[in-house]
């Protein structure tokens, strides 16, 4: 082939997928024919960490759709909820101490939220783990007082760096560019005024990420009316059907009622779980359920309430780790881990009141 042709003239092949050129050697007068093709290549994104991601279409409308969700929130909706600090009735609990002085109540928190930890965690359920990891926040304190916490050195001890909105909003940003599919707040319920503040923020910053409200199912319905259209995801407990078993094993007072109206809010801000095509969480309710040994769970009633209550397209994810923590050694009831048996017949009473998106 000669090194210095020239092009004589340039066509689309018959097939339309490459361009025939007739070109011309001036040297040797030689005549020949080219085809060229265009050669594809996967587009990828490159992260500002300088991480490099296959470029993914679906995701990228998905956070522009969300993106349009994520405003400001209104003033007095902040308002609103940094006056349920003094007195403080951020939860049912309702300790009316004023948590914007020096008072703490129940859960022990102050003004501002304390932070354990944050950065992206591959250990909860696979729709919110997807490939990139879900962006955890986990938050220090917590308003239940679980005998079993397998985090009690948080929820309890309280281990945490103070932070203001910005930084708690700084934190989601860090995760989303770390390239989180979401960002999850783990035992938000008590410092839900504060967590406003930062959506707030971070909502002019370009914050695409679904929200996910990781709580522990002991909310207050006039609270979690402040987060509707603030929260995509929730991801509430059901811990138990029965008030007698939470008040020893949780110290809360009524968790059933308090927990079922919280579900029916939740469900009706944001439906049943909605999973994109790549297989991570998008929108929705998502109920986790610890089976505990003896039936304490109350998975029956749990599952007759959702189904026919909230949803029988309710994704549960059941949850057969429980293993005696902290202080379960106390209870004798609680002291083993649930048997094949209890977990498959807590499995079959979800199937049989009608749900069947179980993850376990
Ligand atoms: S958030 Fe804390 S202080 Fe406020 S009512 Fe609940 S437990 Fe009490």
């Amino acid at each position: 082939m000669c090194i210095r042709d020239r092009v004589k003239d340039s066509r689309p092949a018959e097939d339309g997928g490459a361009i025939r050129r007739r070109r011309v050697c001036p040297v040797c007068g030689g005549r020949f024919t080219t085809f060229e093709r265009v050669q594809l290549r996967d587009l990828v994104v490159v992260k500002k960490s300088g991480r490099k991601v296959p470029f993914d279409r679906d995701k990228l409308l998905r956070s522009v759709e969300i993106a349009l969700r994520k405003r400001n929130v209104e003033p007095e909706r902040i308002d609103r909820a940094v006056s349920l600090l003094a007195p403080c009735t951020v939860c049912p609990r309702a300790c009316a101490v004023d948590r914007t002085g020096a008072e703490r109540g129940f859960c022990r928190a102050g003004g501002d939220p304390e932070i354990s930890s944050y950065g992206p965690h591959f250990g909860e359920e696979s729709v919110l783990v997807g490939r990139y990891g879900s962006g955890t926040v986990f938050f220090a304190y917590c308003n239940l007082a679980c005998v079993f916490c397998q985090n009690s050195d948080i929820s309890h001890g309280g281990e945490g760096v103070e932070v203001g909105p910005e930084g708690l909003g700084g934190m989601m940003l860090a995760l989303a560019r770390r390239g989180c599919h979401n960002i999850n707040l783990v035992t938000p319920t008590h410092v839900l005024p504060q967590i406003l503040e930062a959506v707030d923020w971070v909502a002019g910053r370009g914050l695409a990420l679904p929200l996910v409200y990781n709580c522990g199912g002991h909310e207050a319905v006039h609270a979690l009316g402040l987060l509707d259209g603030v929260v995509d995801i929730y991801m509430p407990d059901a811990k138990y059907a029965e008030a007698e078993v939470g008040m020893p094993l949780s110290g809360a007072l009524d968790y059933p009622g308090h927990l079922r109206a919280a579900l029916t809010e939740m469900h009706r801000q944001v439906g049943d779980l909605v999973i994109g095509e790549d297989g991570v969480a998008e929108r929705g309710l998502l109920i986790r359920h610890l089976v505990l040994p003896n039936g304490l769970s109350g998975t029956d009633a749990v599952a007759r309430f959702v189904a026919n209550e909230v949803s029988r397209d309710t994704f549960v994810n059941v949850m057969g780790q429980y293993r005696p923590c902290h202080e379960a050694h106390r209870h004798a009831e609680i002291d083993r881990r649930p048997t094949a048996e209890e977990l498959r017949g807590a499995r079959d009473a979800l199937r049989a009141a009608g749900l069947w998106r179980l993850d376990s």
